[in-house]
């Protein structure tokens, strides 16, 4: 799944909180936002291994949500947004495709790492690889929510994503042409 896929299900998942308390609008959307994203910054290290806990982050994004909603405040709201949607992230890893560029070539059985096992789970390919037709229109269903319920920048930042994932998508198997072989 595209990196905007994850954010965009972090964001639906807190949409409806942030419909209740506009106030927490802004941690919740930053969270989410963030939470999307870090675990794809392992890329340079060991991609969908060092930064993806999809067993074990449960353990710090259980707790973070307790603690949220018995001690609602900017902060909490905050780190509860961020560690579900990562959390999130790196669970929903195993319903794609294997990290690597061309699947429709070279289709690893990686999918992401499980550290509470110590082995790969295997990818499901619900979502075939990132940019696929499906992944568009799952990251445009699971956008909505964000669009109806945030505004100002974040709505911004939401719609332009939206933008640069349908191009992303359009683009997808052409860009694996134009990737130098040292990249991939
Ligand atoms: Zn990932």
């Amino acid at each position: 799944m595209m990196a905007t896929t994850h954010v965009f299900a972090g964001l639906a998942v807190v949409a409806p909180v942030a419909a209740l308390e506009p106030a927490l609008a802004v941690p919740l959307a930053v969270g989410a936002i963030v939470g999307g994203l870090a675990p794809d910054f392992d890329l340079v290290l060991e991609h969908r291994r060092t930064f993806h806990f999809p067993a074990s982050g449960s353990l710090l994004a259980l707790p973070a949500l307790a603690i949220a909603v018995l001690s609602p405040s900017t902060l909490t709201a905050g780190v509860a947004a961020f560690a579900l949607t990562a959390w999130l992230h790196a669970a929903s890893d195993a319903l794609g495709g294997g990290p690597e560029m061309d699947p429709w070539n070279d289709a690893s059985e990686r999918a992401v790492y499980d550290h509470v096992r110590g082995t790969w789970i295997r990818p499901r390919r619900w979502i075939r690889y990132d940019g696929a037709p499906e992944d568009a229109a799952l990251a445009v269903a699971l956008a909505i929510p964000a669009l109806l319920v945030f505004d100002g920048w974040i709505r911004t930042v939401v719609a332009g994503s939206v933008a640069l994932s349908l191009g992303y998508a359009l683009l997808r198997r052409r860009l694996v042409e134009w990737t130098p072989e040292w990249l991939e």
